[in-house]
């Protein structure tokens, strides 16, 4: 693996740092503070080409490799975790999919307005009954002579009040478990298709996080993604890409922790001497910088090996469960050093400490990924009680 980033990456990582630092960090505070998701951000997102960027230029993409993307999110995901959850969301659950898995004529209507912006996209794949376990889902998608008829309820689905089409997976035969699943291409302008607004979350708070109902959304037969039974598969090569997203971001807020607390420690005086100057500050700031290059280095070599077409989904776990926890870490770390300043936001680092914790969360809890890398390292499955008796 190379770790030199080449002259384009470089430009890439300094040009988003830039288009961050001026656009998104000044308004980060009071979207917070007012719990608002910030639609003007997200076409600003799509203008400069963060929505969809691995995707063809065909359809609106820049066809950037996974390492630039990475670079992207992770400047993103220093200034707001808010807004690099609408690039997550949208270039890797939503184009991604789309890309992947759709007619000519799907990645022709949804992805060049969802790359500019001019869309926004959301995937439903977690209901009220089923998270972890997403195979177990129970909306229903049942057959009519036109089409599919949909019913059921998502739950937690971020951008679900804001998006203008929703990614929807939904049982088309129980009796088939997973193999039964399929996915939708719901415009959310559909009868039936309702969404509320989830609120008082811990963080991610200018995020928009939606609960779904399907009242009876008739579809015709072209809104399916991909074929029946495909619904898992589509599910998890999103996640693939998702999970990466993710943890991209993390590696941000791990840096934007190093950086808010190195300029802290080197101002703050205490007993006539810069804080900076204690071992034991140094010390959390050390255990910061060693996670955060830590996360990054997984991330890079996730990403190498999608850019190689190799699987990688066992390496994208790694990263995605290292780079969240050290983002938890580094983010309650930097407000140690803080102090009583770093509970409050006037400095970013009790919101690191907010939104970093979703992240152990979604996409996989930390649970769910320690079971995918043991059950690769010892071929056992001890997902479900079944399999581990
Ligand atoms: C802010 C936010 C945004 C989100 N955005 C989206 C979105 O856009 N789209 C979407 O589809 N979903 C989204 N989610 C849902 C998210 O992916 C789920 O919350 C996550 O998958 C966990 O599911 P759950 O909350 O039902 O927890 P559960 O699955 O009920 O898990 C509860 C606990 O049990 C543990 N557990 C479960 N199964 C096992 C097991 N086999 N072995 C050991 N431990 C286990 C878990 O690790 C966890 O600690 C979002 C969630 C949040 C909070």
């Amino acid at each position: 693996m190379d770790f030199q980033l080449s002259d384009e990456q470089q430009l890439i990582r300094e040009t988003a740092r830039e288009f961050c630092d001026k656009e998104i960090a000044p308004r980060v505070r009071e979207n917070d503070r007012a719990g608002r998701f910030d639609r003007e951000l997200a076409r600003k997102l799509g203008e400069i080409g963060y929505l969809g960027a691995p995707v063809a230029e065909e359809y609106g993409g820049r066809a950037l490799d996974y390492l630039s993307y990475a670079l992207i999110v992770e400047q993103v995901g220093r200034a707001d975790s808010s807004a690099r959850t609408v690039v997550s969301v949208q270039t890797s659950l939503v184009c991604g999919s789309i890309e992947r898995w759709g007619t000519e004529e799907q990645k022709k209507q949804w992805l060049p307005p969802l790359c500019s912006g001019d869309a926004l996209g959301c995937f439903g794949l977690t209901e009220p009954d089923t998270g972890s376990d997403a195979a177990s889902l129970r909306t229903r998608a049942e057959r009519t002579d036109s089409g599919w008829v949909l019913s059921g309820q998502k739950m937690w689905i971020s951008m679900g009040n804001v998006a203008d089409v929703a990614l929807i997976f939904a049982q088309s035969d129980p009796d088939q478990a997973h193999r039964g699943l399929a996915c939708f291409l719901i415009p959310t302008e559909s009868e039936g298709y309702s969404s509320q607004e989830i609120h008082g979350k811990l963080g991610l708070r200018s995020s928009d996080t939606a609960e779904i109902s399907l009242d009876q959304v008739e579809l015709p037969e072209e809104a399916m993604l991909g074929e029946i039974g495909d619904g898992f598969k589509v599910a998890m090569s999103a996640l693939d890409s998702g999970r990466y997203s993710v943890a991209a971001g993390c590696v941000g807020i791990c840096d934007g922790c190093v950086e808010a607390s190195v300029e802290y420690a080197k101002e703050r005086r205490q007993f006539g001497v810069p804080i900076a100057r204690f071992q034991l500050v140094q010390e959390l700031i050390a255990d910061m910088i060693v996670r955060r290059d830590a996360a990054r280095m997984l991330v890079y070599r996730a990403g190498d090996l999608k850019d190689r077409g190799e699987p990688n989904t066992v390496e994208t776990s790694i990263a995605k469960l290292y780079a969240t926890e050290a983002a938890v870490a580094c983010a309650d770390s930097a407000v140690q050093v803080h102090g009583g300043s770093g509970y409050v936001d006037d400095y970013p680092v009790e919101r690191y400490l907010r939104d970093a914790r979703v992240t152990t969360l979604y996409e996989g809890t930390s649970q769910i990924h320690k079971l995918i890398i043991g059950r690769d390292a010892t071929g056992e499955n001890a997902m479900t009680p079944l399999s581990a008796s």
